[in-house]
């Protein structure tokens, strides 16, 4: 046992407040879950962001709700469009203090209006309903740890900035410059609210995640009576996607996987557009850097054909989440608060991408599962673990506690980053 894995009498009043917050805990996520907020519903987005500006103003902080930039999307005809979504709720407090956290969280889910809806009991301490685990759950865990910790005695230790987007399972095109922002404004250790696994089990290391749209302009030309005079789009883009599959294997823990292919109108017309819209995921820095260069190569190859044209739109949006020296004093940390509370959590790799990469790429180390225990998020069989709302709660409250009273250094975990 260390100093981390034991519980001072603050850390067992959180404990104790939060516990008697279980209820209110669960009932508000049920109650966010019943409001739709499907990355592509913007109306549902802005009603429901004035609930979470409403609820978050029970903090210390300064609450604002801020306007999202639009972002760029390629349409089928192979064109620039840009898209505006909901606005991004901000909260700033105490930015003098001397530890500075940045925490993070998304109000969207995948779910369209009208395709998911209701909260089932499931009778064996789990929940259905849309964003009950991803994130709704996730929000309140972070709501009321704060609400917590600032009813202790070490508040004026810990300044904090929060940001909760409206656009992350679309990619945070949108918010992602306010990610930033928060993380470089000081911010020595990042809290994001994605779910844990229903055992319990974290996000350890996280890949890269990039997705590009490549646009091929071609000639069109009557099929029949003069197929010389045309540049088919199509075949230029047919022989960049078996090149981009190929890559597949030609470099460690580098996936590509081409998703979607646009173009061609009729049968009889040489088709002068085609549009290959592809995944890329990548463990490292350098791995990603190898990818994008690959692309860029591909790319120049199928433009190199007489007659064909394009470009190339997009790239990794999410930079790899490594575990470097200052993320694994984090995993440790945190295993350690853990025990404290009887949890023995365990950090597992993957390949899923969320906002720690964004603030991790900001330069800031994280650990961004702090949310609820949950299963099959992004399907109908979304489920929440019950008890868990309380255990996460405490387990983010402890965490902060820590870092208040120095048993967890955050400015040296951040130190760790530079080197
Ligand atoms: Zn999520």
């Amino acid at each position: 046992m260390n100093d981390l894995s034991r519980l001072t009498n603050d850390d067992k009043d959180a404990r104790e407040r939060i516990e008697s917050a279980a209820a209110d805990m669960l009932a508000r996520a049920c109650a966010w879950s019943d409001m739709n907020t499907g990355s592509w519903n913007i109306e549902g987005l802005n009603a429901f962001s004035g609930v979470l500006a409403n609820a978050f103003s029970e903090l210390d902080a300064d609450i604002r709700l801020q306007e999202a930039p639009g972002f760029e999307t390629i349409d089928s005809s192979g064109k620039i469009q840009t898209i505006h979504t909901a606005p991004i709720l901000r909260a700033s407090a105490r930015t003098a203090a001397p530890v500075q956290v940045v925490l993070t969280g998304h109000y969207d889910t995948v779910f369209p209006k009208g395709t998911f809806e209701g909260v089932t009991d499931l009778g064996d301490g789990r929940l259905n309903g849309p964003g009950l685990a991803d994130m709704k759950g996730g929000l309140c865990v972070m709501l009321e740890a704060l609400k917590t910790f600032e009813a202790g005695p070490f508040r004026d230790r810990i300044g904090y900035q929060i940001v909760i987007t409206p656009d992350e399972e679309i990619g945070n095109h949108a918010s992602s410059g306010a990610l930033t922002e928060a993380a470089r404004s000081g911010a020595h250790i990042g809290m994001t609210y994605e779910p844990a696994m229903d055992t319990g089990a974290m996000a350890g290391g996280r890949k890269g995640s990039a997705v590009f749209d490549i646009v091929l302009h071609g000639k069109a030309a009557h099929a029949g009576r003069a197929k010389e005079e045309g540049r088919s789009a199509i075949e230029a883009a047919a022989e960049l996607v078996v090149a981009l599959e190929g890559l597949n294997g030609k470099r460690d823990g580098v996936t590509f996987n081409v998703g979607v292919i646009e173009g061609g109108g009729a049968v009889n017309i040489v088709p002068d557009l085609a549009i290959v819209r592809f995944g890329a995921r990548a463990p490292d820095a350098a791995a990603a850097a190898w990818a994008t260069d690959s692309v860029d190569r591909l790319f120049a190859h199928a433009t190199s054909r007489p007659g064909i044209t394009g470009h190339v739109h997009g790239g990794f949006y999410r930079p790899p989440k490594p575990r470097n020296t200052a993320q694994q004093a984090i995993f440790s940390a945190v295993h350690a608060t853990g025990q404290a509370i009887g949890l023995d959590l365990e950090f597992i790799d993957t390949g899923g991408v969320c906002e720690g990469n964004n603030i991790f790429a900001a330069g800031v180390p994280n650990v961004d599962t702090l949310g609820v225990r949950g299963g099959r998020i992004h399907s109908h069989e979304e489920f929440v673990v019950t008890e868990s709302f309380a255990e996460r709660a405490t387990l983010s409250a402890l965490l902060l506690n820590r870092l208040a009273d120095g048993r967890m250094d955050g400015p040296r975990i951040k130190a760790m980053m530079e080197n």
